[in-house]
């Protein structure tokens, strides 16, 4: 497979294509945003005029977009993807979306011989430019292998996963992201009231790393607020309610009740009201951090 389409271009999907680039494949990259295209251009990519201008010729297609409307859009609408690719090429969406739009994604495909993957990352945009993306891939097996070298170019080779058919990649991402951003709001608050009760933050943050209560949001992702006051502006809380909104969605469609999603959904919600939609993924700890009137800092003890 040499010849790779690819649709949105913006933090995470820019440095994604620019590893194809690098690596070699002939690829066509669009995105509605012209600035983010010209770099890729200036790396040897070429320009697509459209949609179904990237599609065209490709024997694989990838779209990096921020949501199912946007998804939806580019397959299925008009002038979009899959009526423009060739038979026997590849659709995939890397976007983390619904199973729902991938579904209606999937059938359109099948009925002209395309194959279908659902492939989103983990890693954040560091990641996406360092090359170590994790990839949750959902489709067939036979689509899987001949994409394989596409994404072992973009993420890590070892966390590469086929982790089941046609929309299994979108509901272990959306998952993984629900469990992380639980501990964001369950951390923020366990702190916030450490500190309130007086316990030096450096003694109940060791504690607490030390103990069987430990994660890695804990001992590590969280330090970005503790050491510097970081809140991650890379994934903003724009995109973090939408994958929780997406994660509760997923939840009714399979009749399983999600008391403890939905209220972290309305936490996020929350947050992303109070420090806006560009506001750092991290901001739950941040509304903790003001309702209890402090400020979760560590002082290196
Ligand atoms: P982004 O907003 O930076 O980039 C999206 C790009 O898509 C933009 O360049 C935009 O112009 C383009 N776009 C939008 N609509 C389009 C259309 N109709 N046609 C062509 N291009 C279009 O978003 P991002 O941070 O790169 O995230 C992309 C996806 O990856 C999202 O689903 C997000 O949830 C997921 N994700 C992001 C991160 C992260 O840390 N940023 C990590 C993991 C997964």
């Amino acid at each position: 497979m040499r010849r790779v389409g690819f649709i949105g271009l913006g933090n995470m999907g820019g440095p994604m294509c620019g590893h194809l680039v690098a690596a070699g494949y002939d690829v066509t990259a669009f995105d509605v945003n012209p600035d983010a295209v010209a770099p890729l251009v200036d790396a040897g990519a070429r320009a697509a005029r459209s949609v179904a201008d990237c599609a065209s010729g490709a024997e694989a297609l990838i779209t990096m977009l921020p949501a199912p409307p946007q998804v939806e859009a580019v397959w299925l609408g008009d002038d979009g993807a899959v009526a423009a690719l060739d038979r026997g090429s590849i659709a995939i969406d890397m976007s983390t979306s619904s199973t729902a739009v991938g579904a209606r994604v999937a059938r359109a495909a099948g009925e002209r011989e395309v194959d279908v993957l659902d492939a989103p990352v983990a890693g954040q945009s560091i990641g996406a430019r360092a090359g170590t993306l994790a990839i949750y891939v959902g489709g067939s097996e036979g689509a899987f292998e001949r994409a394989r070298p596409v994404f072992e170019t973009m993420g890590d080779p070892d966390r590469v996963f086929h982790v089941g058919p046609s929309g299994a990649g979108y509901t272990v991402k959306l998952l993984l992201n629900l469990l992380w951003f639980i501990q964001s709001v369950a951390v923020g608050e366990v702190l916030s009231v450490g500190v309130r009760a007086g316990v030096s933050l450096d003694r109940l943050h060791g504690a607490l790393v030390g103990s069987p209560a430990n994660s890695v949001f804990l001992e590590r992702d969280v330090r970005m607020v503790l050491d510097d006051g970081d809140y991650d502006e890379a994934f903003p809380m724009r995109l973090v309610t939408k994958d929780l909104g997406l994660a509760v969605d997923l939840a009714r469609e399979v009749g399983v009740p999600v008391e403890l999603t939905a209220l972290v959904e309305q936490i996020h919600r929350r947050a992303r009201t109070l420090y806006g939609d560009d506001a750092g993924e991290i901001s739950a700890v941040r509304l903790y951090e003001d309702l209890a009137g402090v400020k979760l800092r560590l002082e290196g003890t």
